[in-house]
This record gives structure tokens, sequence and C-alpha cells, in this order.
């Protein structure tokens, strides 16, 4: 039996599932589905009510029965050490090492690189001033220390726009070349070679951080040998972060042409555009697995493909602010109907700012708040803000077709006033 305290149901039988076969014992049957339990279903029920205050402590609690074929063996309650330690500390400093490595991602890198930088992925003078207060932002607290504090709940923590986002993927020499064009001026809605800078180094970023963790994961492993479970869980996510990586190199290789050709003519991009200030900094890229109605767009674990891919970041202009979209034109088949589901939705009555808010609340862990904006949200908003966050990176949640359908409405408060592509729908 066990209890687990969660506010999605679909997640906690898989976490359950886990830590039984961490325990050793293998699942042949799930006899009861997970059902919502309060504390008055175990009046007078001694050894359940105490495994339910356990979990309302320490989020989980778990109770084997073992039943004995020779019916003479005495009952007697025992407690079952743990056959593996987590050591999550030993983990992160890994992490930062990693991270700490520098290395310089752009196509022409040479051996004159040597000057890596802390090349911020958004763009530390303009963006993130654009949105700070007193040099801070609102940022998801992804460090593992404040998320047990929060008992497993992703909290926002105010940050110095110095720490946020760093990483050392390019020299000082290529960054500053290369991405003068969008960290020097605004986004002007027709300019192409803007829509790719930001894509391209969204895309970098990617590379970088899942080099990282590929690193990690193969130390991981190695160190985990000694245990079945941990380590088959380990090598699945390997296996898995190795498959998107092989189509992020793929994506990379383009890009990299692009640049040295400069010709921009084959990206894509799209910009809703906003008068109001800018609110949240934002940059990413994504396999688009589904679209807003939940319709599949491609298969993620069929690693015999290259997966489709776009980028999205917020950007600043003389007006306010764009939210854009940019791809290669080699991703067209799915970018293009997920761009289209967007337009379904507005046909059906949502709103584009609930739209497009849900979408990079649920995509995007690398995003960057204003006080002001944060602030100005109720707690019930701010709370739905954390919840939805926790789910989307839990990892034993899959993600569930219709996810970009639901949730966050009303809550961003932007307005669009245009929308502007390089494309028609
Ligand atoms: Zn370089």
């Amino acid at each position: 039996m066990s209890w687990i305290k969660t506010t999605d149901m679909k997640s906690a039988i898989n976490l359950a599932k886990f830590f039984i076969n961490k325990s050793e014992f293998n699942i042949q049957k799930v006899l009861q589905v997970p059902i919502i339990v309060n504390k008055e279903d175990f009046d007078n029920k001694d050894i359940e009510l105490k495994m339910f205050h356990h979990a309302n402590e320490y989020n989980i609690a778990f109770y084997y029965i073992a039943i004995a074929i020779n019916q003479n063996i005495p009952q007697k309650e025992v407690q079952l050490q743990p056959s593996y330690k987590s050591n999550l500390s030993d983990t992160i400093a890994i992490q930062k090492e990693l991270s700490n490595q520098g290395r310089c991602l752009h196509y022409q890198a040479n051996n004159q690189c040597n000057e890596i930088i802390k090349a911020h992925s958004l763009q530390k003078k303009g963006i993130l001033q654009k949105i700070a207060r007193k040099g801070k932002i609102y940022s998801l607290s992804s460090s593992l220390g404040n998320i047990t504090k929060n008992n497993g709940k992703i909290t926002l923590k105010e940050t110095g726009i110095n720490k946020f986002s760093i990483f050392k993927g390019f020299c000082k020499k290529h960054d500053n070349e290369l991405f003068s064009p969008i960290d020097n001026y605004d986004l002007d809605i027709n300019n192409s070679e803007q829509f790719f800078l930001y894509s391209y180094r969204a895309l970098s970023k990617e590379v970088f951080h899942k080099q990282n963790a590929l690193n990690l994961y193969k130390q991981e492993l190695e160190k985990r040998r000694d245990s079945q479970v941990l380590s088959s869980f380990i090598s699945n996510n390997l296996k898995g972060i190795k498959i998107g990586y092989n189509s992020l190199i793929h994506h990379k290789n383009i890009y990299d042409n692009i640049l040295n050709t400069k010709n921009y003519t084959d990206i894509r991009y799209i910009s809703f555009n906003s008068t109001q200030p800018l609110s949240l900094a934002f940059s990413s890229v994504l396999y688009p697995q589904y679209d807003f109605f939940g319709n599949l767009l491609q298969d993620l674990s069929n690693n015999t493909i290259k997966f489709d891919l776009f980028s999205f970041s917020s950007a600043p202009t003389k007006e306010g602010w764009s939210f854009i979209f940019s791809w290669h034109k080699s991703s067209d088949k799915s970018c293009f109907k997920f761009i289209k589901s967007i337009q379904g939705m507005l046909y059906q009555g949502h709103n584009l700012n609930d739209i497009l808010f849900r979408f990079v609340i649920k995509s995007c862990e690398n995003i960057a708040f204003s006080p002001i904006f944060w602030e100005l949200l109720t707690p019930i908003e701010q709370d739905e803000v954390s919840n939805v966050i926790t789910s989307i990176n839990n990892p034993f949640t899959d993600t569930i077709d219709d996810y970009l359908q639901k949730d966050l409405t009303g809550i961003s408060k932007w307005v669009f006033s245009k929308v502007n592509s390089s494309f028609i729908l």
C-alpha cells in the first residue's frame, strides 16, 4: 500500500511503481487505482493513519504486507532499509562542474576561442534589464534545496539578473560578433536575420545543456551499476536524451550553414506584437509533439526520424515586445500545423494571451518574470502558475496530448495588437 501527497493523480501511480521497484519488489498486478483519501478515512486504523501522517510530512509512505506460507510465523512489523542512498549533493556538484566547463559552439570555433565568457542566453543588458527591478527578476526555484523546502513544489524566487540563465557556450569574440544585431537593437518584425539569431542562441543553449546532461547521466550510470532498477531508470533517460540530441545536432548543422552563407530566406517566423511593456523574458527550442487540440504532430519516440524543431522567445521592440516563433523550412510540416492550431483555438473563442502564456509556462524552464508583473498577480494566480510548473516538471508525469488546451486562463493580461509573419497560413 502506498500513500502519496500530490495534486496530480496520474503521476502518483508512476511514482509509486518507481519506488516499489527501487525496493526490489516486482509488481504483478495493481489491485487498486489511486483514490483520494482524507485523515477521516483512517479513523480507528492505527497503521494506515500513521502512514497517512508520514506521507503528509514526507510526501510518500509505503506499507508492505507479507503473507507467510507457514501460518505459524508470528506477526511482526519491521522497518525496511533502503538498498540505495541517493546522494543529490554529489549529482548537483557534477552538474555545476559540467556547466562551468565553457566551450565555444560557434561554427568557426578554433583555438582562439579561449576567452570563454559567461555568455548569457538571454542578453543581460537588453531584455533582462528591461524587466528587472533594482537588478532583480523572479525565476524558478530550480535548486533542489529550494524544492525540498517547499515540499516538492517549484516556486518563484527573486534572483539577480547576473545569476540568471548563464551558459558558457560562446567565446567573447564570437558572442559579441554574432549577437550584436539582437543585443544592441530592438527587434524589427520584418528582419529575418534577427529572428534567426534568436533561434540560433536558443538552439546553441539547448545543445550545450544536452551535452552536459549526457555527460552527467553517463557518470551517474557508472556509479549506479550495482542497482538494477536505478541503472535501468538512468539508461532509459540517457537513451531519450541521446535521441533528442541527435536531432538537435542535425538542426545545429543547418543553422551553422545559414550563418556561414548569411542567407536567411529559409527561416520562417511569426511574431505576436504587443505595445505593453515586456513582462517575461524567455527563449527556448521545442520539438512540437502535440498541437493545441491534442493532435499528434510527430512521434518523439521514433529514433529513425529527425524531429521538427522551432524556437520561441520574447523580444523587445520599439513599441513594446513580441512573442516570436521561428524555424527552418525543413521543419515546416509540424510547425505550420502547430501555428494553425493557434488560429483554430482563436476561432473557438480562446484568447490569444491565454494561449501563448499557457504555452510558454508549460514549455520553458528558462523564464524570467518582471517583479512588477509577478507581484501584481493574486496569491491564487501565483499558486496556479507554480502548480502548473511543478506538475509539468515532474519526471513521473507523462505528457498528455491536450496539455495545451486548458489552465492559466485570465492570468497574463497580455494584449496583442498585431500579428506579423514571413508566410501566409
Ligand atoms: Zn569562439
